[in-house]
């Protein structure tokens, strides 16, 4: 579910005085203390804001709307990777906001998203389960025939909603709602449909704003960067990381083994990672 006009998300903390990129309207340095200004988490959170503004500005200011409204969650089935800061982010957002039995549920839900997934895009999940680079899971994601048999698992199925909405990941905000010339000519001259209800190519163009400044940018933040090397690293749907999470984490709960997305600045936890051999994997 992208943006829509009714739910605009407020631009998030850029320093430890500023609101906490957790929502809760405390001062960072009051809230989540241990939390770095610089750290990756807070800049995708200030990245998330700055996607607000720029469709929000482009609604308030063009004629030409795309039709996707509050409700509207059709591509909330589509697959969706996400970067594991961003599933952190949704985390954190649950700690906050959710029962310890809505946290269950949603893990017992992807449980049971990924036996279908498995079943029904068997060479997907292989490229989950097998080493790949960031292309290669492109090309599988091409070759997904359509949807997911089901939603993402932290959708309200009964009204539409998205239940993380100020938190929703980068690829949420921005499908249906903009469109991007970042990438290669083959990207750009792409011209399936976006979803159902809107036409691919340059249609679409016409009626949302061009995000491309904001994709490199993303990758920064999804990926380890140390010098002029950029390491991409995997990125699953939701469900997925619920899954591995659920399994090999602090178990069924939104408890964090490690707050190194959070507390280090940027460019000391791309160090460690490039370090410690962080790649594709
Ligand atoms: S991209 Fe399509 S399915 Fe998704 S919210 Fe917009 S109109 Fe609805
Ligand atoms: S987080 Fe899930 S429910 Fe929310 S917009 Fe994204 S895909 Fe939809
Ligand atoms: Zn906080």
């Amino acid at each position: 579910m992208p943006n829509t006009p009714e739910a605009h998300t407020p631009q998030l903390a850029p320093d430890e005085n500023a609101p906490c990129f957790c929502g809760s309207g405390r001062k960072m340095r009051l809230c989540h203390k241990t939390a770095s200004a610089d750290s990756r988490a807070v800049q995708m959170t200030r990245l998330y804001g700055d996607v607000e503004v720029t469709i929000a500005d482009y609604r308030a200011g063009s004629p030409k709307q795309p039709p996707c409204h509050e409700g509207c969650s059709s591509c909330c089935s589509d697959y969706f990777p996400v970067s594991q800061v961003e599933f952190e982010l949704l985390l954190v957002y649950m700690e906050r906001h959710w029962s310890k039995d809505e946290v269950r549920e949603a893990f017992e839900r992807a449980e049971e998203n990924l036996l279908a997934f498995q079943s029904e895009n068997p060479d997907l999940h292989a490229s989950l389960t097998h080493t790949a680079d960031r292309q290669g899971e492109l090309d599988a994601i091409r070759h997904h025939a359509g949807r997911n048999s089901f939603p993402c698992p932290l959708l309200d199925r009964a009204t539409g909603r998205c239940r993380v909405y100020p938190a929703r990941p980068f690829l949420c905000r921005t499908h249906g709602s903009s469109h991007t010339f970042y990438g290669s000519w083959r990207e750009r001259l792409r011209t399936e449909r976006v979803c159902e209800h809107i036409e691919g190519g340059r249609a679409h163009r016409k009626i949302t704003p061009n995000v491309a400044d904001l994709w490199p940018r993303y990758e920064e933040l999804a990926d380890v960067r140390v010098g002029p090397k950029r390491n991409p690293l995997r990125q699953y749907p939701i469900f997925y990381w619920l899954v591995l999470y659920g399994r090999h984490g602090s178990g069924q709960t939104t408890q964090l083994g490690n707050r190194d997305n959070f507390d280090l600045p940027l460019a000391e936890h791309n160090a460690r990672m490039a370090a410690h051999g962080s790649s594709a994997n």
